[in-house]
């Protein structure tokens, strides 16, 4: 399904809209200035990268290593995204290169559950082994990242609200964001703004094309996938830890009906393994505590009632493990799968994924299985070869002085069930902020950047190396 602020106004002149006529409401504007009366002095930066997640903590340190000042608006209180307020702090998809790699390098080395560094970690993508860490170990790692950065300035608390932006001929130029302070807005200006929230919330102030929820095959000429949308996203998931209270006390496996993930161990906490579990024995597991389908995840009435469907398939879990010896850990926040997409140049497709595309602007490679949730997928597919992310799958249709990085990035929604996963994310994040730093640095505008140079730039950060060894 698409969205944008053309479909908006015929649907306020009466032609149908579905869902998301209120969202779009106040995305109809065409130009906002800077506030006239913020308590709060404008801020200028070269660049401006919104949302510390998965991609959004790469692009901010890949740009200030290129010497330009940038500053990270995180609407939290901690960055780090997914694997700190979701608790995702497992890793799926390759390549585990670049900045993502100095992370989970530091993970491995000063934040390991097994006790002891694996001597192998990085080497593959699980060196038959499964890792996971403690969100707020996450967190620690990238706070250390960031710190290091003198060009980086963190924003925590900062939520964008708005985009200021100006008509330039028949695109939109993205100047600068405007994010809540406690008295008022204050704005931020930028010569380049990177959306890596994950909902793709600023792409959508600023007016850009939106896609959501699943699309018919024939929507973007994919080979596979359905006949006829039915418009839905992937399903949600609140995660969970567990950890052992008493000394004695044994996971309670066969009863509690949902898997567990113990750090270094080569099997899920199933029945199916439970003897080699209970031999082991880590007393810590991370849990995919309940999942629920959400009708729209840009409804909070509708996350509200997922949230709630969850709850009441956690609570019978979490008093058996409580019974068991057990103490739960749940998420802040119930996982959300699928957002928006903002359509871009390129619009990545199923096809490209499973054709193994190495596109001519590739500015990040990708490998993971199609993961469609929900959607049944021909067997033979669903393990694909390593593809390329396009550049142009970066830049927004319409858009100047924009771009987008992470799960919100131009795709349909079977190849977004790829690319989705962190470190795929994270590549994507690095690629974007390398392109940013040297549009602020050249003072031009994302498409007139020479790709070639960027390419150059990314491959001399390692970022192409990862099937030849380290991943
Ligand atoms: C339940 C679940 C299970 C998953 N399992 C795995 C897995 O096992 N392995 C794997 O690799 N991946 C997994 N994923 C996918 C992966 O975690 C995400 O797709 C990935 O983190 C996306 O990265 P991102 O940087 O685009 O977004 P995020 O990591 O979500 O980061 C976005 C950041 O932007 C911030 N933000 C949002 N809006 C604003 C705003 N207006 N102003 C300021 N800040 C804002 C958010 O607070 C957040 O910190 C899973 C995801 C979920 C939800």
């Amino acid at each position: 399904m698409n969205i944008d602020r053309r479909s908006f106004v015929k649907g306020v002149s009466g032609l149908t809209l579905g869902a998301f006529t209120p969202l779009m409401a106040s995305e109809s504007h065409k130009e906002v200035g800077l506030s006239k009366k913020s308590p709060y002095e404008t801020l200028r930066f070269d660049v401006i990268v919104v949302g510390a997640g998965a991609a959004g903590v790469p692009a901010a340190v890949a740009a200030a290593r290129r010497g330009v000042k940038v500053v990270l608006l995180e609407e939290d209180m901690t960055p780090g995204g997914a694997p700190v307020d979701m608790y995702v702090t497992f890793l799926c998809g390759m390549p585990r290169v670049g900045i993502f790699n100095e992370i989970i390098q530091n993970l491995n080395l000063n934040h390991t559950l097994a006790g002891s560094p694996s001597k192998t970690f990085g080497k593959f993508g699980f060196e038959g082994k499964n890792h996971w860490w403690m969100p707020s170990s996450v967190a620690q790692v990238v706070y250390e990242l960031i710190g290091n950065e003198k060009n980086l300035t963190l924003m925590c608390g900062a939520r964008v609200e708005d985009v200021i932006i100006k008509e330039k001929g028949n695109r939109t130029q993205v100047q600068g964001v405007r994010i809540v302070r406690e008295k008022g807005m204050q704005d931020i200006l930028g010569k380049v703004v990177i959306d890596a929230t994950g909902t793709g919330c600023v792409a959508a102030k600023a007016g850009c094309q939106v896609m959501y929820g699943s699309e018919a095959k024939s929507d973007h000429n994919e080979s596979v996938g359905l006949e006829v949308s039915d418009g839905k996203v992937q399903s949600c998931t609140w995660m969970m830890l567990s950890q052992r209270l008493k000394k004695d006390a044994v996971l309670p496996i066969d009863e509690l009906g949902i898997n567990g993930l113990e750090d270094d161990f080569e099997y899920w906490a199933s029945k199916k393994y439970k003897a080699e579990m209970l031999q082991r024995d880590a007393g810590i597991y991370l849990h995919w505590g309940a999942t629920v389908s959400c009708k729209n995840t840009l409804d909070p009435v509708e996350l509200a009632a997922s949230q709630r469907e969850c709850l009441t398939q956690l609570i019978p879990r979490m008093k058996l493990l409580y019974e068991a010896g057990f103490m739960v850990h749940l998420a802040p926040r119930m996982g959300v799968r699928e957002c928006r997409r903002i359509k871009g140049e390129y619009i990545l497709t199923v096809d490209d994924v499973i054709q193994g595309r190495m596109p001519d602007d590739k500015v990040a490679d990708a490998w993971y299985a199609l993961d469609a949730w929900g959607m049944k997928l021909p067997k033979e597919i669903l393990d694909t070869p390593p593809y390329g992310i396009p550049y142009r799958s970066l830049i927004p249709v319409g858009m100047e002085g924009f771009l987008t990085a992470g799960r919100v990035i131009s795709g349909t929604k079977l190849a977004h069930s790829s690319y989705r996963v962190q470190p795929i994310c994270a590549g994507i994040g690095q690629a974007a902020g390398t392109a940013a730093a040297m549009i602020a640095a050249l003072d031009t505008d994302v498409r007139s950047i020479d790709v070639k140079v960027l390419q150059q730039q990314l491959s001399a950060d390692k970022m192409f190396d990862g099937y030849g060894g380290n991943f």
